[in-house]
């Protein structure tokens, strides 16, 4: 649904005191990217007309084709609320267009687009609703980051143990300013560890939402004196931060993952859908679990997947069928973490399924009981294979998984497994604590 036009985006401007609007994209691996404005520049932004070097963006261009033109998306023209209320602050998200008008191949909402395109021509449109979660940790004297919390809470525990529910407050009131609609808000498992969860949007919304979100937090975090960090796991020995990722398919404003006929209220296209998640999870990790340090939150005994199953109730299978119904039927894909980038990540998860529902592929059976609880010969006996271990791993995985290549197009496939490798080795060759801990005495 088209909210604004051009002519809109220019008269917001000059009557709402907007001073500055920064024009943001998102690079291949998850960082937000702005070029700020000042308002004299509207019209020449909302013609597209602005221009960006591309060179020195991580996975972008290379330097003899650098020159790229932002076209800002104007339904998502936001006030920044954390910034000043006189010669007030606006952002557009911009999709990223090559010098001769086509889309640029490495602009990952570019490659979400793609992918949502070939959903609209099988007749569906895809619906997404995360759940992010978060650490918020104090900082010391010199305002650098520590990972101390202050905080003994618990999961669902509130003030005074509680010592970021100030912070978290005025997380969910700057978003709901900007047009979010904040479902509920809670302290984790952790200590200093919460989640916000907003209200599910067709996946492009969805994954702008999620830009926006971790801008907010981070800033609010910093006006409060902490640091927000998604870091999938902080900190050894307790929860790490998930993505928890909430799908369905619509078809004719109704949702297509439901069919009251069926014992569990699933259509024949979810059952197809959650069969090529599993037929891709291992393929898409290096996406959807993008760093070396991903890895160490997907292990036993965290409430994060480790193993590729899927249920109706179960969380401890990777992919859950929650338990609403009719128009809120959904599938939960339990492993992403808050470190990948969203639209790159919706864009696999759409492809995988997509495929399911293309070769008409059947799920494994069910698994109901604790899969934490059995031991790997019960899990062969069931045919439960396991996540990649490492990073390395799922850039293996990733190579080999032709859907997921394809879906992320030559370009972004390149240039994401080229950093991801590097990244690798830096931490392959890195001689960390840990082993001069433990072998420095002992050898
Ligand atoms: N923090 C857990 C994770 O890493 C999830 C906890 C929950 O079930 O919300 O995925
Ligand atoms: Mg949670």
């Amino acid at each position: 649904m088209k909210r604004y036009t051009r002519e809109d985006i220019i008269r917001m401007v000059r009557e709402d005191d907007v001073e500055f609007i920064r024009m943001q994209f998102t690079d291949i691996f998850g960082q937000l990217k702005n070029v700020a404005i000042t308002a004299s520049q509207i019209e020449k932004a909302v013609n597209n007309e602005i221009m960006i070097d591309g060179s020195s963006i991580e996975g972008f261009v290379r330097i003899h084709e650098s020159d790229q033109y932002l076209r800002p998306d104007v339904d998502t023209f936001a006030i920044l609320p954390w910034r000043p209320q006189h010669g007030r602050v606006a952002r557009l998200i911009c999709d990223v267009h090559n010098p001769d008008g086509t889309p640029f191949a490495g602009d990952p909402r570019g490659v979400l687009k793609r992918v949502l395109k070939k959903a609209a021509d099988m007749g569906y449109s895809f619906n997404v609703g995360p759940e992010m979660e978060f650490f918020l940790f104090q900082t010391d004297e010199a305002g650098r980051p520590t990972t101390l919390t202050g905080d003994e809470a618990g999961y669902f525990d509130l003030g005074p143990l509680d010592h970021g529910e100030s912070t978290r407050r005025e997380i969910c009131m700057s978003l709901e300013q900007m047009g979010f609609e904040i479902e509920a808000s809670h302290h984790e498992v952790a200590a200093g560890q919460h989640e916000i969860d907003f209200k599910y949007a067709d996946a492009l919304t969805s994954a702008d939402h999620i830009m926006t979100f971790k801008l907010a937090v981070k800033t609010l975090a910093q006006k409060n004196g902490l640091h927000a960090t998604f870091m999938p796991k902080p900190v050894f020995g307790i929860n790490g931060s998930g993505m928890h990722t909430n799908m369905s398919l619509f078809r004719d404003g109704k949702n297509a993952f439901a069919d009251p006929a069926d014992s569990r209220g699933l259509s024949h296209e979810a059952y197809c859908f959650i069969a090529g998640i599993l037929a891709h999870v291992r393929g898409m990790a290096a996406i959807t679990n993008p760093l070396v340090n991903s890895y160490k939150r997907l292990v036993p005994g965290y409430e994060a997947p480790c193993y590729l199953a899927w249920s109706a109730g179960n969380r401890s299978a990777m992919i859950r069928i929650p338990a609403a119904r009719g128009m809120a039927t959904r599938v939960e894909l339990r492993c992403p973490d808050p470190s990948c980038n969203p639209y790159l990540t919706m864009a696999v998860c759409l492809a995988a399924g997509l495929d399911g529902i293309e070769r008409d592929m059947t799920p494994p059976a069910e698994i109901t009981g604790n899969i934490f609880a059995m031991d790997s010969a019960d899990r062969e006996a069931r045919g439960i294979l396991s996540m990649p271990g490492t990073l390395k791993e799922a850039i293996d995985c990733l190579k080999k998984d032709e859907v997921i290549c394809d879906c992320l197009g030559e370009h972004v496939l390149h240039q994401y497994v080229e950093g991801k490798e590097k990244e690798w080795d830096a931490y392959r060759t890195h001689v960390s604590a840990w082993e001069t801990d433990r072998y420095l005495v002992m050898y």
